[in-house]
């Protein structure tokens, strides 16, 4: 077993459950808001998640920052349902979201449990592809603000490069002054969380509760369904 001095984790889906707590807060924004009322809420939700996925793509190359990624999933959205709105209605839109997402957002004990036991054998950080606002509520929310200081928390926006660009890898590397080969990375994506580092020369644990097929040849140090599953990955 190689010697890591550092774990470096993605945020959404590999720390919490994400994707339920965007559900969640979507729903409750869908059916409150004035804009999304009086509309069919599953059939909102599922033009939110389809633009929003398309326009991912976008963001990861750089074509629109987050919060026009935001504007235009709402405003793709609702023309679906032959409906047009203003930026500052998707900005009021996105704010009533965003409170309700992160009220979801819950502390796992186990979680709790099993980083805290990392954290006294390696140096934690984050790195995600996401805004600067929400990471640090969700850290919060989720009771592990202790065991990632702001100065290891890594976010893309503010990188200017999104995982899997090599370049957001390289810069964290630098800040946190590490080789590669001392690093394990930890994620629920394969392209920006395994693939990626690797590419970068760090190695990888991937987490696929789904089992899904992965999608090039990298070959990850181990796959698992839940972060707390590392701590036999890294058992001495
Ligand atoms: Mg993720």
């Amino acid at each position: 077993m190689q010697t890591f001095s550092t774990i470096l984790f993605d945020l959404d889906d590999t720390l919490f459950h994400f994707g339920a707590c965007w559900e969640k807060g979507m729903q409750y924004t869908i059916r409150t808001h004035s804009l999304t009322a009086d509309l069919d809420e599953n059939a909102v939700l599922e033009a939110l998640r389809r633009h929003g996925d398309q326009l991912w793509i976008d963001v990861i190359a750089r074509k629109y920052d987050f919060t026009q990624y935001r504007q235009l999933r709402l405003q793709r959205a609702l023309a679906d349902f032959q409906r047009s709105i203003e930026l500052e209605e998707a900005d009021d839109f996105q704010h009533m979201y965003a409170q309700a997402c992160m009220d979801a957002v819950e502390p796992h004990a186990v979680v709790q449990q099993a980083v805290d036991q990392l954290a006294s054998r390696f140096r934690l950080g984050i790195v995600t592809n996401g805004p600067a606002d929400m990471a640090f509520i969700k850290l919060s929310r989720l009771g592990l603000s202790a065991y990632f200081p702001d100065e290891r928390v890594f976010l893309s926006e503010r990188i200017g490069y999104h995982k899997p660009d090599l370049r957001i890898f390289q810069t964290v590397l630098k800040h946190l002054d590490l080789k590669p080969e001392e690093v394990l990375f930890v994620g629920d994506n394969w392209e920006a969380d395994v693939a990626g580092p690797i590419e970068a020369g760090m190695s990888a644990v991937w987490i696929n509760p789904n089992g899904l097929t992965a999608e090039t040849h990298h070959r990850p140090l181990a796959v698992i369904k839940r972060v707390e599953e590392l701590l036999d990955v890294v058992a001495e």
